[in-house]
């Protein structure tokens, strides 16, 4: 893969993203049980134990639109998952792209890069390299046959609940009217003139995202995030044109996680679950083309309800998975979980 190459939008991207063992994993002698041969395919060598009890590496082999292995950087990512959607949304798309995995994995270093304070690297999540292209197309007049403008929102889903992160947390109400349009009612919805603007909405939801502990979400990795940007005709009506959601999703790994009998663990887990599978079913009838989509299994898959109808929505799964062995499972969830969204 190359940043060179042209990339044609389609209807449903799954990709495959392999983290680095990082710091503390190495502090584990963590053993990297995941190679990427590249041509989109993904193998990982599960250990097992056959019934004498001697031990073997199980090669298992995955097939996805792109696969990315530890030395991909961000922006070779967004090049070949992101960056068709935003060309797509100048043509009136709903486009949508998920960061799928289990905490850790790499969604947030993908999405919202580490640019945010953890880390004092300035690596540009999707997030960001969706802004930019954003904007360089909205200032080429020839990808615009219409006066547009950009708005951003930001918001987290926890426990089926909408909580607005460019306007201190508030807690939102999600609305379906007779025409099954869902809205979600006093969402911000902020006009931005360039890039560096949708950057500081990022900081500033990103900082509420983890502030604020006490009420709901006291971990982020159990909530999805979503970033939108709209573009709006400049009429009086502002008429939507084209629009992109980019989701953090909550980790997936609460489904194999029994160890937790704590009822409010139990309740978060059962609804991340739901959102998950609520998602992949979705996507599935969209890959299909099938008139029913089950968007009202979940508060998730209802406020992107716009974005599974239509000839022309887009999405994009890329699923994050750990090189480390200690992961091996959560990494298989992952992997058969992308194949079955997979267009068929
Ligand atoms: P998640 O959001 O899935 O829980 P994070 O994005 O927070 O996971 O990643 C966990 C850690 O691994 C972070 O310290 C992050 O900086 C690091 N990391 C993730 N992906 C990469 C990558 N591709 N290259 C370098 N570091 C990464
Ligand atoms: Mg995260």
């Amino acid at each position: 893969l190359s940043t060179t190459d042209t990339i044609e939008p389609r209807r449903i991207c799954v990709c495959v993203r392999k983290r680095p063992l990082n710091k503390q994993d190495i502090n584990k002698k963590e053993i990297d049980v995941v190679s990427v041969p590249g041509k989109g395919a993904l193998l990982v060598h599960e250990p097992k134990q056959k019934v004498d009890l001697t031990k073997y590496l199980d090669n298992q082999v995955f097939h996805f639109d792109y696969s990315f292995d530890e030395t991909a950087t961000n922006e070779l990512v967004y090049k070949f998952t992101a960056k068709p959607l935003v060309q797509s949304i100048f043509e009136g798309a709903m486009a949508t792209c998920f960061a799928y995995g289990q905490t850790g994995s790499g969604k947030t270093h993908t999405m919202g890069g580490d640019f945010t304070g953890r880390q004092q690297n300035n690596t540009k999540g999707i997030y960001a390299l969706a802004a930019q292209d954003v904007f360089t197309y909205l200032h080429h007049r020839r990808f615009v046959n219409r006066d547009l403008s950009a708005y951003v929102s930001f918001f987290e889903i926890y426990n089926g609940k909408v909580y607005d992160l460019l306007n201190k947390k508030a807690k939102l109400r999600v609305l379906e009217d007779d025409r099954q349009q869902v809205q979600v009612v006093g969402l911000e919805e902020v006009l931005v003139s360039n890039a560096e603007e949708v950057i500081k909405m990022i900081q500033i939801g990103s900082a509420c995202r983890t502030s604020g502990q006490t009420s709901a979400n006291a971990n982020s990795s159990r909530s999805h995030a979503v970033l939108q940007i709209a573009l709006r005709c400049n009429d009086r009506a502002a008429t939507l044109h084209g629009k992109f959601s980019l989701v953090d999703l909550a980790g997936n790994e609460r489904g194999t996680d029994v160890s937790s009998n704590d009822r409010s663990t139990l309740v978060e887990t059962a609804e991340i679950n739901r959102s998950l599978l609520a998602l992949k079913e979705c996507i599935r009838s969209l890959g299909k083309n099938s008139d029913h989509i089950p968007f009202r299994m979940s508060t998730l898959t209802k406020v992107l309800r716009d974005s599974f109808i239509g000839e022309k929505s887009r999405t994009c799964m890329i699923a994050m998975v750990s090189p480390g062995m200690a992961s091996c499972e959560y990494t298989m969830n992952t992997l058969r979980y992308a194949d079955r969204v997979k267009e068929l």
